[in-house]
């Protein structure tokens, strides 16, 4: 990050602005909505000041600026066309240790200020950091259009039962869920349409009932989430929902940061993770971590890549839930077979090429590789090798030995799906050597079979997109 996002309390401290123009008065309108005792420094008002003037009080002042002008100012903005006086303030600000901001020098800004779309209480600051405004109008533009002015009131009416509803509901998970449920339920569509009274009646008889069990922990739950293979786009829309509503998280290395970001700010995070050959958390104690956490009433995110009950244990980990009573959901994910192979430009199945295909664990087991020959070596057929980076050799040596064809077409893809994907071609013979020269890295996932040729025609059109 950055910046630090943060929104001041400036009511009735002093702030200057140093300008006379658009810009000058933009600021000035913003500083006064927020409650400040304000001056504004330039030889005249422009039109749009001497406006604002009509509506608000503020001090105008003339003549040099000097140190004096920013004794006791929180924060001045420099807005003025001469770039010297804007110079001289924030030389004058940065020795004070005042907040400064100067209109598009962005080296002469302690602060930068974010676009804001205004339903006070509620306000919302976008800020690219000066890299795309362009963007920022554009987001800003959709928030205005989707957010309905009301959710200011929403707020305002959720401000007033703060307290009321910690005194009553005690219990800190009760309370969150207490107040889900209202801002997505019927008191929130009460509010919507202006029907305040009928809002706060059945507000405070869901909060009665709430008070009831108010100090002890609600029931939880744990929901085994399928992630997809790393981009973030890849995942499903009940699968984005749940991720925004636990309270807690655990995740392994194969979550990517931009999955991680779309779980709920606030939400408690427990890294998992196994690296090869480090069974860091084993899988026991991840069972028994995720029954204790939603027996204390928390809705427990357990983030898997690709699809849960592909080669990802989530079998096992629900067992352990359903005999402990544990109220648990699977959300399915975009397996790394399937999201591989379509960033890669390479159909699993095609008409002249493959009717089936299978998915196989290269994992070995006591150095051994466990695999059904006769079953992968069959013509139109094309294998998916999970976890099989470390054994390609004795993989696609496996293969040829068994009577594949060495020239059969073959692929890996690391990284399937995220930035920086790579895919390496070539045929059972050739591909752990290419592989090894290109040091092609965990994550990674083999094709063998014809439709890897389809990748030359098909490739542009797969990574373009
Ligand atoms: N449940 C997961 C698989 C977990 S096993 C799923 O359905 O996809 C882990 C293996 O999946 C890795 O060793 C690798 O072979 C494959 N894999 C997962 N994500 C991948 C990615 N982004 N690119 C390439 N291979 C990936």
């Amino acid at each position: 990050m950055d910046h630090l996002p943060i929104f001041l309390n400036l009511k009735n401290a002093r702030a200057l602005v140093v300008g006379n123009g658009t810009i000058a008065a933009r600021k000035a309108d913003l500083l006064l909505r927020a409650g400040c005792t304000l001056a504004v420094l330039a030889p005249e008002l422009g039109d749009e000041l001497s406006t604002l003037a009509d509506s608000y009080s503020f001090e105008h002042k003339t003549g040099d600026l000097s140190a004096d002008d920013l004794t006791g100012c929180v924060v001045v903005f420099g807005c003025s066309q001469d770039d010297a006086i804007n110079q001289q303030l924030y030389d004058l600000a940065t020795s004070a240790g005042i907040l400064v901001n100067v209109s598009d020098k962005t080296e002469h800004c302690s602060f930068i200020m974010p676009a804001v779309v205004d339903r006070t209480p509620l306000l919302i600051a976008i800020s690219s950091g000066g890299t795309s405004p362009l963007l920022v109008r554009t987001l800003k533009a959709r928030f205005e259009t989707t957010i309905p002015a009301a959710y200011g009131r929403l707020a305002e009416f959720a401000g007033s039962y703060r307290d009321k509803i910690k005194a009553m509901v005690p219990n800190l998970t009760r309370r969150r869920r207490f107040w889900e449920s209202m801002i997505s339920g019927p008191v929130a569509e009460h509010l919507f349409s202006a029907q305040v009274d009928e809002a706060s009646t059945l507000m405070d008889s869901l909060l009665k009932e709430a008070a009831k069990d108010g100090d002890k922990p609600p029931a939880g739950e744990v929901y085994l989430v399928g992630t997809g293979p790393g981009d973030p786009d890849l995942l499903t829309f009940r699968a984005l929902r749940l991720m925004q509503q636990a309270d807690v998280v655990l995740y392994d290395r194969l979550i990517g940061d931009g999955i991680l970001n779309l779980v709920r700010r606030d939400a408690e995070r427990i890294y998992v993770g196994k690296l090869p050959d480090n069974h860091s958390v084993p899988q026991e104690e991840i069972g028994k971590m995720l029954i204790r956490l939603a027996q204390d009433g928390k809705r427990v995110l357990r983030l898997k890549g690709g699809d849960p009950f592909v080669f990802g244990r989530g079998g096992e980990e629900i067992e352990a839930l359903s005999e402990n009573g544990v109220a648990f959901q699977v959300i399915p994910g975009v397996t790394a077979a399937v999201g591989c192979a379509s960033y890669a430009g390479i159909p699993l199945t095609h008409r002249d090429h493959a009717q089936g295909c299978v998915f196989v664990t290269g994992h070995e087991k006591d150095g051994k590789l466990n695999l059904n020959w006769e079953s992968l070596i069959q013509p139109r057929q094309t294998v998916v090798v999970y976890m099989g980076l470390s054994s390609m050799a004795a993989i696609t040596g496996g293969f040829i030995e068994h009577g594949a064809d060495p020239t059969t077409p073959a692929a890996v893809i690391e990284n399937g799906t995220r930035a920086g994907q790579r895919v390496i071609t070539g045929t059972l013979k050739s591909l752990p050597g290419k592989s090894e020269e290109a040091d092609i890295k965990s994550p990674a996932l083999i094709i063998v079979g014809s439709v890897v040729t389809l990748r030359e025609k098909l490739s542009w059109f797969a990574e373009k997109t």
